[in-house]
């Protein structure tokens, strides 16, 4: 498939241009004032041209629960998400394409799903996922949640005795689980890559990391975690190591260019340059980090340092939504209020390669996706500029990142292959999506709380220091 994108707008240094854009194939040919037209032609006229966003971190199957957690912090809110009965694998197949819907309409091409996996039945829910992404056409980053630890784990202990309740989880077992996966669905070629992805230090033993790094290395895998997120995990790091979660993390060889880690919160300087060295790249979720409270993420530290640093929206249940303009904005917006020299703000272009490029770097694939370049595959976005909610012309990238951009997207294309057009996704039915979502879920009012969140919630007051 041959087509050219006529006459559209694209950035470049300190302005803008019109430009027309060859696509052959999966990928980007040639980028001119005028090209002769080959294939099919495609009006960019009024339009912005803009390479797609990478969603770098989020679990799609939290779809089911937005809007109904009540605002805990994450340990509390984790433990009453634990509370919702196991999705059925048939939902983890909606919610898959509500999350790649909800990210292709707003500018993204790529997906890094940390997918919780319904116990049993683990390999059906990675099965299900992916389903949903090939069928939408999105790239998929598949990163199946593993732990090995007991979620009781996932607490500081304060020194509180705590018994705890059960044995560990297999760690042989979990990393068969990612071997299968590996083996069954990583293609690349095909826009799906399987991701090894340890949730974290909070829940994971020494073992599972090394046997992710083991698999990482012998099949090219990039590798993907929750980094000290919250204050109680930078006490748990301080337990269960005796020294920092990053220091520790380096020291077991798991940083390095094809790691990324999302939250990033609660590091120290010393812990930012080991960031820096290693390469590892740092996913921002502002949103869900002011949902859960859990802190801003030192960013323009980041940015200044020279770690690499890209966006996501993190799981539906934190968030409540999957609107990758929505994170970017409030993502470099945020960071203003740190920092009273405005000349390390972060500028809407700057959001912009965050997104796309930074998203690229942070799976290892700079040089296939996250720019307009020749050679570079065609995951590409137009957004439509006669939109109300970007006029008057101005500066389009600025009022796409600062502004309230509403169904900009007109068309998106994911390795050449046009999977949006005129707003709405080609392949799928939303309106039978929207069905399917009415039909399985009910207005429910406020959850009581369960008691087992109440004795947790107990412990958790006691060990951040709370009134009890
Ligand atoms: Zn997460």
């Amino acid at each position: 498939m041959s087509f050219t994108i006529q006459q559209a707008l694209i950035p470049v240094e300190n302005g803008y241009t019109t430009a027309d854009v060859q696509i052959v194939g999966e990928r980007l040919v040639a980028i001119a004032p005028k090209l002769e037209i080959i294939g099919t032609v495609v009006s960019g006229e009024n339009k912005l041209l803009l390479p797609g966003f990478v969603n770098a971190h989020t679990h799609s199957s939290e779809i089911w629960q937005r809007g109904a957690l009540r605002p805990f912090p994450l340990e509390l809110w984790l433990a009453e998400l634990y509370e919702f009965p196991p999705l059925q694998p048939e939902q983890i197949y909606l919610s898959a394409l509500v999350t790649a819907t909800e990210t292709l309409l707003s500018g993204g091409t790529s997906i890094v799903d940390h997918l919780v996996l319904i116990p049993g039945k683990e390999i059906e829910s990675i099965t299900q996922a992916i389903r949903a992404y090939k069928e939408i056409g999105i790239r998929v980053f598949m990163a199946p949640l593993i732990y090995d630890e007991l979620l009781d784990a996932g607490l500081p202990s304060g020194n509180i005795r705590v018994e705890n309740s059960a044995r560990e989880l297999p760690t042989a077992e979990t990393l068969a689980l990612i071997l299968e996966a590996v083996n069954k669905f990583h293609n690349p070629q095909e826009c799906v890559s399987v991701l090894v992805a340890p949730t974290g230090i909070q829940l994971c033993s020494d073992k599972l990391f090394e046997g992710c790094i083991e698999l990482s290395d012998r099949y090219n895998l990039c590798r993907h975690s929750h980094l000290l997120e919250t204050k109680a995990q930078q006490l748990i790091a301080q337990e269960k190591y005796g020294c920092s979660a990053v220091e520790h993390l380096k020291n077991i060889g798991y940083l390095s260019q094809r790691t990324s880690l999302a939250h990033c919160v609660w590091l120290s300087e010393r812990d930012i340059n080991i960031l820096a060295e290693t390469g590892a790249t740092v996913v921002h979720n502002p949103l869900s980090n002011l949902r859960l409270g859990s802190g801003i993420a030192p960013i323009i530290k980041y940015l200044k340092a020279g770690v690499n640093v890209s966006f996501a929206c993190d799981g539906a249940s934190s968030n409540d939504s999957q609107d990758l303009l929505e994170a970017i904005k409030i993502g470099s917006l945020l960071h203003n209020v740190t920092t009273f020299d405005y000349r390390d703000w972060i500028s809407p272009r700057q959001a912009v390669e965050m997104a796309s490029l930074g998203g690229a770097k942070g799976l290892n694939l700079e040089n296939e996706i996250g720019s307009l370049t020749v050679g570079k595959k065609a995951d590409i976005v137009l957004y439509d500029l006669t939109n109300l909610s970007l006029l008057p012309r101005t500066d389009p990238i600025g009022l796409l990142v600062r502004g309230r951009p509403t169904n900009v997207v007109d068309s998106v294309w994911v390795n050449g292959e046009r999977i949006v057009a005129d707003g709405k996704p080609t392949r799928i039915n939303i309106d039978e999506l929207r069905r399917e979502l009415w039909e399985r879920s009910q207005v429910t009012g406020e959850r009581p709380i369960s008691n087992a969140v109440r004795e947790l919630e107990a412990h958790y007051r006691r060990v951040m220091g709370l009134n009890v």
